[in-house]
């Protein structure tokens, strides 16, 4: 039993938590679908998470097309959605602590500049770019060596600033081995929970706030499955990695680590993870093209 389910006596609760920054494609729709029969199966509740931190890129359209397509599937949920964008100040807060235990840092570093940097560090060392799960540049840490006086003399004159985890010292807080519980069996379904070690320093100094979005997927993320009382995190293995960040802000706010289980992805004929960009069809073309419900359970390879 989870921290969540014990406070709930037994209830398992379960979020589906898309960025309305474009159209669903089938690769929601499978994430959503095992959202939904594993709800069920658990007798649980699924509720919908709205990731719209991003301003610029989040639109009130892909919101309304997003709550439109899961009705159309049959995908439910019994409480209105929750939406990041009405939360920032709960994000900030959460902030707030680690900034009090010092484990915060503002980083001035434009993208360019963290790409430069990285790059000079690695032909300095002879290695190759080190990059984090994701695939990006590992931010090499510029602004944690900064002088106290020069990062007060930036942010008195209003230079934009990020706000990094320092990483080291966040582990240095607490000895004790960071796991979580796994129980996705590595396709669509469940596998006996083993514990997974997780190594937040693969990350770097995390980004917990952008410079132009004062929170991040990261942070938002740990502080809203705990409000949301979220006990199993059912998501793409695209985000198994992210998982070990994950752990490590929840333990250090405090929060309840929920169950995770990461499924398989749906693939295009290139064998790549589908993608609006790469010209993934959306539910909403599929609908318009007279699929049913249950012909988009079939392309995705859930049993009827
Ligand atoms: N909002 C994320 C996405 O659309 C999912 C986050 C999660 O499930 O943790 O990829």
């Amino acid at each position: 039993m989870t921290d969540h389910e014990a406070e709930r006596g037994g209830a398992r609760v379960f979020r589906f938590a898309p960025s309305p920054n474009g159209l669903l494609h089938l690769g929601h729709a499978l994430s959503a679908l095992i959202n939904r029969d594993a709800a069920a199966a658990a007798g649980g509740t699924l509720l919908l998470r709205l990731e719209d931190i991003d301003r610029e890129r989040c639109r009130e359209a892909y919101a309304a097309a997003i709550v439109d397509d899961l009705g159309w599937l049959g995908v439910a949920w019994p409480e209105p959605p929750r939406r990041q964008s009405e939360h920032f100040p709960l994000y900030r807060s959460a902030l707030d602590r680690l900034a009090a235990r010092g484990l915060v840092y503002p980083c001035f570093c434009t993208r360019g500049a963290v790409l430069a940097a990285s790059a000079a560090r690695a032909a300095a060392d002879g290695r190759p770019r080190p990059v984090d799960p994701d695939g990006a540049p590992l931010y090499p840490g510029t602004c944690r060596h900064l002088p106290p006086a020069e990062r007060a003399r930036r942010l008195a004159e209003g230079s934009p600033a990020a706000l990094r985890l320092d990483v080291a010292k966040a582990l240095a807080e607490d000895a004790a081995p960071l796991a979580w519980r796994e129980c996705g069996d590595g396709g669509g379904g469940d596998a006996p929970a083993r514990d997974v070690a997780a190594d937040p320093a693969t990350w770097g100094d995390a980004l917990l706030a952008r410079r132009e979005v004062p929170t991040s997927y990261h942070l938002s993320v740990v502080v809203d499955d705990a409000a949301q009382g979220v006990t199993d995190v059912v998501r793409g293995v695209d985000l198994f990695g992210a998982t070990a960040l994950h752990r490590l802000l929840q333990r250090l706010l405090g929060l309840p680590a929920p169950r995770y289980h990461h499924h398989r992805l749906v693939l295009d004929a290139g064998g790549q993870k589908l993608s609006k960009s790469r010209g993934a069809p959306s539910l909403r073309d599929l609908r318009g093209e007279g699929l049913t419900p249950a012909d988009i359970r079939r392309r995705v390879g859930l049993p009827a």
